[in-house]
């Protein structure tokens, strides 16, 4: 079994229903169980954070999950579910009805050409961070929070 953080985003469509059943989805996967689920963020599509074009307001949340697929097939798994949820992919950060994104895989570094893991963006993304640091707080260090403190996320009285 491989510990895995996967950062669930969506800013289109009922995107809170879309973000708690991809989770349900995960958890179905065969070799696959969501572990831990973050509080639901909530955050403006500011165009100066990366990953976030303009749109409505995003809703984001991290899980951790316990694996024996390998990561490119995990990665497969995870755009099913985001083809499922109707994810289209018009241009660069369109807005989109679910993006789920693989964070980390074990302690694994891959940089193929479909899959960059850890995810090269996860670091300057509080959105991602706050969240991850809910699910696992001994990967998230405080200087690496304190760098992405500008950026306002709220988070919302609800979960995964
Ligand atoms: P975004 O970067 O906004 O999440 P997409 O979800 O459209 O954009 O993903 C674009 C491509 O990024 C995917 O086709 C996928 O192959 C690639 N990719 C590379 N590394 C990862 C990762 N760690 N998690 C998810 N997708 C990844
Ligand atoms: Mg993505």
């Amino acid at each position: 079994m491989v510990t895995a953080y996967v950062a669930l985003g969506a800013n289109l469509g009922a995107a809170v229903a879309t973000l708690k059943q991809a989770c349900v989805s995960m958890n179905a996967l065969p070799l696959c169980r969501v572990e831990k689920t973050s509080r639901l963020y909530k955050t403006a599509p500011l165009e100066t954070l990366p990953g976030h074009a303009p749109g409505s307001d995003y809703i984001n949340a991290v899980v951790e999950i316990q694996t024996t697929w390998p990561a490119p097939v995990l990665l497969q798994q995870l755009q099913q579910i985001e083809h499922s949820a109707g994810r289209q992919r018009p241009y660069i950060n369109a807005p989109r009805t679910l993006d789920l994104d693989l964070l980390l895989y074990g302690s694994g570094s891959i940089d193929s050409a479909n899959l960059t893991v850890p995810h090269p963006r996860m670091w300057q993304r509080a959105f991602v961070l706050v969240p991850l640091a809910e699910v696992a707080p001994g990967l998230v260090d405080a200087w690496r929070l304190q760098a992405v403190q500008s950026q306002a996320i709220n988070m919302l009285d609800d979960r995964l």
